[in-house]
C-alpha cells in the first residue's frame, strides 16, 4: 500500500479497510471499475451511497494542499460505473487563481479515463461556487447529483438554480462529449504526439483555443492535461493544472518533473503559454516547450 493512504485507512470501518487493501497498490491512482465496486458493497454490506461516502478519505489523501493545508476528496461516477478519486492541489508560493478544486480534479480524471458523461458528485464539503459552475459545464450537468455526508442527495440543479450554461451560449456539445478538433503538426516525438492527440480532444468552444499540456518525469513516464473551457470563463480548468493533478494523482513529486510540453491551436483567440509557464515555474526548474500547431476547426 502506498504510504499517503495510512492515516486515512485506520480510520475506515474495517471492513471496509479489509476489502479496500488489496486495491490501493503502488499502481492505484484513484480509479475503481464497476465491477469492483460491485464486490466491495457485497463484501461490506454497504449501500453505494454509503460506500462512496466512506471512501472519500482515500480520495481527500490525493490532495496537495500546501497553502491551506485543508485536504478535499472528491468522486465522480461515470456513465459506466466505475468511479474516479480527485483531490484539491495547492501550488505552494503561487496565487491561488493557479489552485484545482477536488470536484474539477475528479471530473477531469473521469475525462481523461474516456467517461463521456458524470451521474454522480460525491465529496466531503459543500461543493464551493466555483465546482457548481463547473459542473454546469458537463452533459446534462443540471442532473448531475450531489452527495455529502449526512445530507440528502440533491441535484445540481438544487445547489445552482438560475445557472448560466454552455446552452445559454448555443452549445450543444457539452464537457465530457467527444471533441475531435483537427490539429496537424508533423512530429516523430512521442510526447509531441501525446500531446497532439490531447489537444484535439480539449474542450474549448469559446475560444476555440485547443490545447493540452503533458509532462514528463525523470523515469520517462508521461502525464497529460487537456483546456476545459466554461460559459463563465472563470472556472475554466487549464491544461497545466489538470497536468499536474494528474502527475499528482499518481503518487509522483513535482520535484520528478524533467519535461513539459504545451500544444495549442493556431487559430484561438487566446494563449495559455503565460499562465502555463508560471504554474509550471512554481513547481519545477524546467523550460516549457511551446508549440502552436495548425488548425482546420
Ligand atoms: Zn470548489
Amino acid at each position: 500500500m502506498q504510504d499517503r493512504f495510512i492515516h486515512c485507512i485506520a480510520a475506515l470501518p474495517t471492513s471496509l479497510r479489509d476489502a479496500i487493501l488489496p486495491i490501493l497498490n503502488q499502481d492505484f491512482a484513484g480509479h475503481i471499475d464497476a465491477q469492483q465496486i460491485a464486490d466491495l458493497c457485497q463484501t461490506t454490506g454497504m449501500t453505494e451511497k454509503a460506500l462512496l461516502i466512506g471512501l472519500l478519505p482515500i480520495a481527500a489523501a490525493l490532495a496537495k494542499p500546501p497553502i491551506s493545508d485543508f485536504h478535499v476528496g472528491a468522486i465522480a461516477k461515470g456513465k459506466s460505473g466505475d468511479i474516479y478519486m480527485g483531490a484539491n492541489l495547492e501550488l505552494s508560493g503561487e496565487a491561488l487563481c493557479h489552485s484545482v478544486h477536488a470536484e474539477q480534479s475528479a471530473i477531469s480524471h473521469a475525462w481523461l479515463s474516456g467517461e463521456q458523461k458524470i451521474v454522480d458528485i460525491i465529496v466531503n464539503a459543500s461543493p464551493c461556487g466555483h465546482c457548481r459552475q463547473f459542473i454546469n459545464e458537463l452533459v446534462d450537468g443540471q442532473q448531475v447529483n450531489i452527495h455529502l455526508p449526512e445530507q440528502t442527495t440533491q441535484s445540481l440543479s438544487h445547489y445552482l438554480p438560475y445557472a448560466f450554461g454552455p446552452a445559454d451560449l448555443n452549445i450543444t456539445e457539452a464537457l465530457l462529449t467527444k471533441q475531435q478538433h483537427g490539429l496537424d503538426f508533423d512530429s516523430a516525438d512521442p510526447m509531441i504526439i501525446e500531446a497532439l492527440d490531447h489537444a484535439s480532444l480539449s474542450y474549448a468552444p469559446y475560444t476555440h483555443s485547443y490545447a493540452a499540456v503533458v509532462l514528463e518525469t525523470q523515469d520517462g513516464h508521461t502525464y497529460c492535461g487537456r483546456y476545459a473551457e466554461n460559459a463563465a470563463f472563470n472556472p475554466s480548468m487549464m491544461p497545466m493544472q489538470m497536468a499536474l493533478s494528474t502527475l499528482i494523482r499518481h503518487n509522483r513529486d513535482l520535484s520528478e518533473i524533467k519535461r513539459a510540453v504545451l500544444i495549442e491551436s493556431s487559430l484561438g483567440k487566446i494563449s495559455l503559454v503565460g499562465a502555463s509557464m508560471d504554474a509550471l515555474h512554481a513547481c519545477a526548474p524546467v523550460e516549457l516547450e511551446h508549440i502552436v500547431v495548425e488548425a482546420s476547426d
